[in-house]
């Protein structure tokens, strides 16, 4: 991206939706005023998930952002879906756009909003699917990059899951982090207000992005959050976006302190050598499950055994409790320990 959209942390905020022409106008100035604000964001195409809900006012709302960006020197970004959304952003001066979770599911319209970007030089940022689909994700930077927009960006929303959770959509860290990885140098922003759906928790997860390297934050503001007309309860006053963004600790992924780059040094190689003996020890385990495996299969017995695999996780959970490993943690690592050892077994019995 260039210089100016390339600024760590680079700070998106405003209203969930633009609601009223004085809403935007206010909103804008507020934001501005607390001087921490890069980019202002207003709904204008509103995908909802219902029928019957505020789905926004189109076009009507973007002279409204217009005005708000010249009175207040903010650039502009908006949703976008279709080809109809580009152009009529592009002709109200919008400067950045995005592409939101429910468009980037849809290779259709995520490649028709592309085509219509084609030639265009602005930055497009692309939210994740709703789904936690990293290919769906690719395919949708890939689509933008094909067209030759150079500033792609992405945006971590979240991910849709079935039930109540505290989180709307569930953050799974590992995911922005594993895109973080296929796309080195591309920016990758959190936005927090979805994810949490509620204004209790955007402080942690904006934290959290942040010591996961995170180049900035995307997060919803309303000069009246409880009125708002659309995420009413994830949305926050300008001024207490000030307040947060100043509680937040801004960290680098890098420093160039002799003292500290000595220590890490020593440390990783540390847990390089922790990690290759867990490995070799992984291995023998293996071996030992193989040696079972002979057994079983010389005996018809079968390869799974609920009372033993209840007992090996009770006395992990007992360990790992001491050992100050998480439940969940444990209960990971040892399905994927079990499978494998399944996997081996079953390659025995078969052959
Ligand atoms: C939004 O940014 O208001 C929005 C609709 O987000 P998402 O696409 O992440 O649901
Ligand atoms: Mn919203």
């Amino acid at each position: 991206m260039q210089e100016k959209w390339n600024k760590r942390p680079l700070i998106i905020s405003g209203p969930c939706s633009a609601e009223t022409q004085e809403q935007m106008i206010e909103t804008a100035t507020r934001l501005a005023k607390i001087g921490k604000v890069d980019v202002l964001r207003a709904g204008i195409w509103k995908p909802r998930t219902k029928p019957g809900m505020f789905e926004g006012h189109g076009i009507t709302g973007l002279p409204w952002l217009l005005e708000a960006k010249k009175l207040t020197g903010l650039p502009t970004t908006v949703e976008v879906a279709t080809a109809k959304h580009v152009e009529e952003a592009l002709k109200f001066e919008v400067d950045m756009l995005w592409v939101g979770a429910r468009t980037t599911v849809n290779p259709f319209s995520v490649q028709e909003v592309a085509n219509a970007l084609r030639g265009v030089d602005m930055p497009v940022l692309i939210k994740n699917p709703i789904n936690p689909d990293l290919e769906l994700w690719s395919g949708g930077i890939e689509r933008l990059q094909q067209v030759g927009i150079m500033q792609v960006g992405m945006i971590h929303r979240g991910f849709s899951s079935y039930g109540n959770t505290e989180f709307r959509n569930a953050p799974m860290w590992h995911l922005p982090i594993e895109m973080k990885r296929r796309y080195p140098g591309m920016p990758l922003i959190c936005d927090p207000s979805h994810i949490c759906g509620n204004r209790s928790m955007l402080q942690s997860v904006s934290q959290k992005s942040i010591d996961l390297d995170f180049d900035g934050l995307m997060l919803e503001s309303h000069i009246d959050p409880d009125k708002a007309w659309s995420d009413a309860k994830q949305q926050i006053t300008p001024e207490r976006l000030l307040d947060m963004l100043n509680e937040l600790v801004w960290r680098h992924e890098s420093t160039t302190r002799q003292e500290f780059i000595t220590a890490l040094t020593t440390l990783r190689e540390q847990i390089n050598q922790v990690d290759d003996e867990l490995m070799t020890l992984l291995g023998q385990r293996m071996k030992l499950s193989d040696k079972i495996g002979e057994y079983k299969k010389d005996n018809n017995i079968t390869i799974l055994q609920t009372n033993r695999w209840n007992d090996i996780l009770d006395r992990a959970f007992q360990k790992g409790e001491m050992l100050g490993l998480t439940k969940e943690f444990i209960t990971k690592y040892y399905d994927a320990v079990h499978l494998e050892s399944i996997h081996h077994q079953n390659k025995i019995m078969n052959s």
